[in-house]
């Protein structure tokens, strides 16, 4: 059990594993820079604390999903303005002034955003920093190929006079994951890219940063690289998709166990109901043992009676629903009648498996969800310890 935190739960989040994925991943590629996508704190990891380990990694860039997360990580990095910071989310009245002076490297999809951040770096007095924003297939954030023109027109408008400088060009794939179907449509995505570069090249634009993959574009679409790589689940050790390939296949390291102490362990007689609903009854005597982490913690109820925990290589099932801030989990019995576990005694949630626990993956599997929601849902009340 570590110490120090008094709630009986925690994420133990392995910095040195950490590392070794970003080495692993550098391996895809040597001549791709990397973007650490620490959005939604981290995947749930803690953003500050990973995007600081990252930079101590050679990471250099920076991605976050919402401006005011942007801002927030601005503030967690002082003493690295090195940092590259890049964000793609923010509403038609957010504040771009702030966001100048934050120095971040703002995507932008349209030439009205980009009048605007125009206007913000008139009043602050500083260039805008900006990635032109293409929607290649994903549907998503960025110009439709036909308003690519109007985009790099407003473009060169705004760098020749000089309050924006326009430093890269991206887009998402939406299938890269895939396996087999999804590979046309990534070559459709990847043909769209090409033409847009090569688009804003015929304008000027001869030097920009070129981005297009995230974790799953890295690992299959060598095609898909260019300059920069948007390192994602696969930095946190986890695949993009299990049916394509495995963690294990991929020589990553998930980066976090979750971690929980039994609050209580009781015997209950054969016949016992146990959580809402009485979906579970115990088949003989046996002994409970009660997990304090529940859905408010961001574990997920679909997971219910489906999963299991560990503790010293042995596996015991969560039964009945899993409640808002605890669940049960089947004990069994000992031949000499002691309980298995002790009160205070610590079981695993998820992590490597290494314990017998389950992985991400797995949780993944009982809810019918992806790994990313698995993590990315732990919520703050768990504390999260970094070694
Ligand atoms: C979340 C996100 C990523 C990272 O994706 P992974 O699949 O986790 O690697 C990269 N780019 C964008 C635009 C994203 O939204």
């Amino acid at each position: 059990m570590v110490m120090g935190t008094d709630f009986p739960a925690r994420a133990v989040i392995d910095l040195s594993a950490l590392e070794k994925n970003l080495n692993q991943l550098r391996k895809c590629d040597s001549n791709v820079s990397a973007m650490a996508i620490v959005k939604a704190n981290a995947y749930g990891h803690g953003g500050v604390q990973i995007a600081r380990a990252a930079l101590e990694f050679g990471v250099k860039w920076f991605g976050v999903a919402q401006l005011a997360e942007a801002i927030e990580l601005r503030a967690g990095l002082t003493g690295f303005p090195q940092a590259r910071i890049f964000t793609w989310i923010f509403s038609p009245d957010a504040d771009l002034e702030t966001a100048i002076k934050a120095d971040l490297d703002i995507a932008v999809s349209n030439p009205e955003t980009l009048l605007r951040l125009v206007s913000a770096a008139r009043a602050v007095g500083k260039t805008a920093r900006v990635h032109l924003t293409i929607d290649t297939g994903m549907g998503r954030e960025g110009a439709l190929p036909d308003k690519l023109s109007p985009l790099l027109s407003a473009a060169q408008l705004a760098s020749d006079e000089g309050t924006v400088e326009i430093v890269g060009i991206w887009s998402h794939l939406a299938r890269a994951d895939e396996v087999g179907a999804g590979q046309d449509a990534t070559l459709r995505q990847l043909s769209r890219f090409g033409q847009s570069c090569k688009a804003a090249e015929q304008r000027g634009f001869t030097r920009l940063i070129r981005h297009l993959s995230a974790s799953s574009g890295l690992l299959w679409y060598p095609q898909a690289h260019f300059d920069l790589a948007r390192y994602g689940i696969a930095m946190y050790g986890l695949t993009p998709n299990p049916a394509r390939a495995t963690t294990a296949s991929l020589q990553l390291t998930p980066i976090m166990r979750l971690e929980a102490d039994l609050i209580s362990v009781k015997r209950i007689p054969a016949g016992h109901p146990v959580s809402y609903g009485g979906t579970w009854v115990a088949p003989r005597d046996t002994y409970i043992g009660i997990v304090p982490l529940g859905y408010a913690d961001g574990i997920d109820r679909h997971a219910s009676g489906k999963i299991w925990v560990a503790a010293n290589g042995q596996k015991y099932p969560q039964v009945g629903r899993i409640c808002m801030d605890q669940f049960m989990v089947d004990l069994g019995n000992t031949p000499d009648g002691q309980p298995p576990l002790k009160p205070g005694e610590t079981v695993r949630l998820w992590g490597d498996g290494s314990q017998g626990e389950p992985t991400a993956d797995d949780w993944a599997g009982a809810a019918d969800t992806i790994n990313y929601t698995i993590v990315t849902a732990l919520n703050s009340r768990v504390p999260r310890i970094y070694i």
